[in-house]
């Protein structure tokens, strides 16, 4: 499997936690962008599995403009195409000429149906907004519909995040990803005197959404993220499972043949049609790892015994016994409580490869 992602760096204005790589919106750094993207794009000779146009807000740029760059791509006949949507970002019409375009998954980032959380997270978009968005998708012929869910915003509640699942399941969408809010450095939020739920409060919130998704109908198939049978993100999936994507645009990340490559976070950079920076080779058992213990269906112990110690097998051990883990047919994976702690885990674990 091949996945290309391409990267829309532009947004209408900044959300106050946002660190992805995005620059104000300008019309002519827009078609320059684009020409640029197809220029490059028309040199690819790859065949891609799936495309997925993340951000930033590709639907900033308009349908003409994402068609436009979808039609110089080679993609497979079933390929999944997904594009990220603003709720306020996009002109009427737009999901109609996409459809016929040949996208076919969008994913809308929602993150709260409580217009207050919304509000607090310096979102330029309401629920309202964000229902007609859905409205829109459906009517063109979308039914591969993502949403993204916060938590641990300030002020957030059970009820309140109760109140958001609701509306997701309301609306039939087909896959969740549901995201933990972080303070990163360099973000106004950071500055910022936040009264946010506690650590513990968050974990019960988590803990919450994964019981509620669960007895909606969806399969928890990655740390953060929850499908119907049949949607989990292929595009993703590719990450998780080391397989290989070339990554477009400013910030975009590659891993190819074994190897790891990004774009700065500079739009002049890749407009001056300067090459991907090599970061570091991948693909090891470190990163098998790594990747495998975010997803539900774990690790293969058997693909990993010769590269570990054998106080990595004690360590497992004693997961499984503490309650954060399972083995089942020598698959090792984390639960809902292990997610929880997945960082602490893994570094243990880490610790013991060879
Ligand atoms: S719209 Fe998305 S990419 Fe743009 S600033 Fe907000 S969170 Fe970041």
């Amino acid at each position: 499997m091949t996945g290309l992602y391409i990267h829309i760096p532009f947004c209408a204005k900044k959300c106050g936690y946002c660190d992805f790589y995005s620059i104000n919106y300008n019309i002519n750094t827009v078609e320059k962008y684009v020409e640029f993207l197809c220029k490059k794009i028309n040199n690819l000779k790859t065949v891609f599995d799936t495309v997925y146009f993340g951000g930033g807000t590709p639907s900033i740029i308009g349908a003409k403009n994402l068609c436009k760059i979808l039609s110089c791509i080679k993609y497979k006949e079933n390929a999944e195409i997904t594009v990220e949507v603003n709720p306020k970002s996009y002109k009427k019409g737009f999901f109609d000429e996409i459809f016929c375009g040949g996208f076919n998954r969008i994913s809308i980032g929602m993150q709260s149906a409580n217009d207050s959380e919304l509000k607090l997270l310096t979102r330029n978009h309401r629920l309202k907004d964000v229902q007609d968005t859905l409205n829109s998708a459906k009517n063109a012929g979308f039914e591969n519909i993502s949403l993204d869910l916060m938590i641990g915003i300030e002020n957030q509640t059970i009820k309140s995040l109760q109140k958001s699942l609701e509306f997701c399941i309301k609306n039939d969408v087909k896959h969740l990803s549901c995201y933990m809010l972080k303070i990163e450095e360099n973000t106004p939020f950071y500055s910022k005197n936040l009264n946010l739920p506690s650590e513990d409060e968050t974990a019960q919130m988590y803990l919450y959404l994964c019981e509620f998704l669960k007895e909606n109908g969806f399969f928890h198939y990655e740390i953060s993220n929850f499908a119907k049978k049949g949607y989990q993100s292929r595009h993703n999936l590719i990450y998780w499972e080391l397989g290989d994507y070339l990554g477009l645009g400013p910030s975009a990340h590659s891993f190819i043949k074994g190897k790891r490559y990004c774009y700065p976070n500079d739009i002049n950079y890749f407009l001056d049609n300067k090459e991907y920076i090599y970061l570091s080779d991948g693909g090891d058992t470190y990163d098998y790892i790594m990747l495998g213990l975010r997803l539900k269906k774990g690790i293969d112990l058997n693909k990993v015994k010769n590269e570990v110690n054998e106080e990595f097998f004690e360590k497992a051990e004693k997961y499984i016994k503490l309650g954060y883990a399972v083995l089942e047919n020598n698959i090792f994976s984390l639960n809902e409580k292990g997610f929880l702690i997945q960082n602490t885990i893994l570094s243990d674990l880490l610790e013991e490869i060879k």
